[in-house]
């Protein structure tokens, strides 16, 4: 014993790591312990059915008395569920993050200034932006790029709202638009011409072609 508690004292000098030491051999002994119990079979005791349930009957006349209640409540004009989609749509909650669209500013300007910011921070890289270049001096105020071309892989999305958090000209927008369709995966790549449809006009404080 004696002989056990010098050669611990040499591995471990310090009071501390005989501390650490100890709590991580009682670490591993309880997840030793943990493993067992996991692997030991556990019996599931089938429950016998009581004569109601092997009867059947019951069961399936209280399913039929839900259905009816139902149709009774929808022949009765109480209690429609149904929607006639895509005529009706949801209302959507003010805060839903929906597909990301290009806006344009209150004088009809696109806001994106090709910075790419977006196209970096997207998780799955669904967008694709070429930016290009401004010419001086023709009333872009202090913008030097623009997005040539700017696309959204809707197929990629993932609708986490990371573009709209860090554009910093408040370009980028998830709007309440849920249902985009297509036929083929190229109709669902949308281009610039049909990001800035969708996202319309932005009115806001930040007016970089004048005041940047
Ligand atoms: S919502 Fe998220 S996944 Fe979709 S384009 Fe923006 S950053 Fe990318
Ligand atoms: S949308 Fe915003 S973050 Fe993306 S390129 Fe345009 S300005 Fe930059």
């Amino acid at each position: 014993m004696v002989v056990i508690l010098n050669a611990v004292k040499d591995l471990f000098p310090s009071e501390e790591e005989r501390f650490f030491a100890s709590f991580r051999m009682t670490e591993c002994w309880r997840l030793i312990a943990a493993c067992i119990i996991d692997l030991m079979p556990i019996v599931v005791e089938r429950r016998e059915l009581n004569w109601k349930e092997k009867l059947y009957l019951p069961a399936f006349l209280g399913g039929f008395a839900i259905t009816l209640r139902h149709l009774l409540a929808t022949v009765f004009g109480r209690g429609k569920v149904t929607m006639q989609y895509p005529e009706e749509k949801w209302p959507m909650p003010p805060g839903y993050r929906g597909a990301p669209t290009l806006v344009r500013d209150e004088e009809g300007r696109e806001k994106c200034v090709g910075c790419q910011l977006c196209e970096f921070v997207c998780p799955p890289r669904a967008i694709t932006i070429k930016p290009g270049e401004l010419p001086a001096g023709e009333g872009h105020g202090n913008v030097e790029k623009f997005a040539k071309e700017f696309e959204i892989d809707m197929l990629r999305c993932i609708y986490c709202g990371l573009c709209e958090e860090v554009c910093p000209e408040q370009a980028i927008f998830l709007k309440q638009e849920y249902a985009l369709t297509g036929y083929t995966r190229g109709e669902l790549v949308n281009n610039k011409q049909k990001l800035l449809e969708l996202g319309g006009v932005m009115v806001d404080g930040i007016h970089k072609w004048k005041n940047k």
